[in-house]
């Protein structure tokens, strides 16, 4: 495959929604980029106070068009959930990422642990699974940095049973669950205790009102002092500037992502950003 100019990976006008195509053109459109790959990962790393160093990266799908230039995951993945694409989508980025991650050497020693977005239909659909559960054996080296799984909230749970059977299964292959912007859904606290959640991400509408907003540093506080007891990672996100930091760090964050730290990477600048890390 041909490479793209290096700036176009990782940067788009702001991600408000905006109706690129319509609904129709727009399946066919996903259906087309998705047989000729035009989809591409980049990588947000997270920052962990108590080591100094970087903790992990999420990655995050980017859709290179021909013509549009990068298309926002916001503009696509909603439609290609509800059209049954997203499996297909979801394959190709754990194939480009784990790719990137062996070609740039970055294993476990520079980064602990690698996120994916995983909407929740994947979870339980057969096909998916079988493909994703190869994947992630043959990508599974005791070097490769360990896999979280980020699921939204609220799409989480209808059934505690049927999705603790589900995230089990999973959890044998050695993943990790995260749950993604925590405190805008629906997960409640028993769910939280029954299911094998290892990690919490403290949506970043709670983090953008700190310090101004009394409510989000409240809510915040809640939900770090609840994850300290349930002995679960916490992550921060959207954390622009060093206030929020401050904030976090205070009140027992260990581990935050956002702008002030890192913009999404393209594998490249990760690379570079893993040798030369910030001087916090
Ligand atoms: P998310 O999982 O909440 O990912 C974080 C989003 O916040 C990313 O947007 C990231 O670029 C952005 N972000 C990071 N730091 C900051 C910050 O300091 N300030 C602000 N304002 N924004 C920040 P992005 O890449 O546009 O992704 C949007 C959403 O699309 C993601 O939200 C996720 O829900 C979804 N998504 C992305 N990649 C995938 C994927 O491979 N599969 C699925 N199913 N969904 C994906
Ligand atoms: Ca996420
Ligand atoms: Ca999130």
């Amino acid at each position: 495959a041909k490479s793209h100019p290096h700036t176009a990976f990782t940067e788009y006008q702001e991600s408000y929604r905006v109706n690129l195509f319509d609904r129709l053109t727009m399946v066919e459109e996903l259906i087309r980029a998705i047989d000729k790959k035009e989809f591409s990962v980049v990588y947000q790393p997270q920052w962990d106070f108590s080591t100094n160093h970087w903790h992990g990266a999420e990655v995050l799908v980017r859709w290179y068009h021909p013509t549009l230039g990068v298309i926002s995951p916001i503009q696509f993945i909603e439609i290609a959930e509800e059209e049954g694409l997203i499996g297909q989508i979801t394959e190709i980025v754990f194939a480009k990422a784990f790719a990137e991650l062996k070609k740039f050497e970055i294993f476990r020693t520079h980064l602990s642990t690698i996120s994916f977005n995983f909407s929740y239909a994947i979870i339980g659909n057969r096909s998916c699974v079988a493909v994703l559960e190869k994947k992630i054996e043959e990508a599974m080296i005791p070097q490769t940095p360990e896999i979280v799984i980020e699921l939204t909230e609220t799409a989480m749970v209808q059934n505690v049973a049927a999705t603790k059977a589900l995230l089990e299964r999973w959890k044998t292959l050695g993943v990790k669950f995260s749950i993604d912007d925590f405190g805008t859904g629906y997960t409640s606290l028993s769910q939280l205790q029954q299911l094998p959640i290892d990690e919490i991400k403290i949506d970043r509408s709670f983090i953008a009102g700190i310090p101004i907003q009394p409510t989000s540093n409240e809510i915040t506080k809640a939900i770090l002092a609840m994850s300290q007891k349930l002995e679960k990672t916490v992550i921060a996100e959207g954390v622009e500037t060093s206030e929020q930091s401050e904030f976090l760090q205070a009140n027992g964050c260990q581990v935050v992502q956002g702008y002030l730290y890192s913009k999404p990477l393209d594998i490249r600048q990760l690379k570079a950003a893993l040798e030369n890390p910030p001087n916090l």
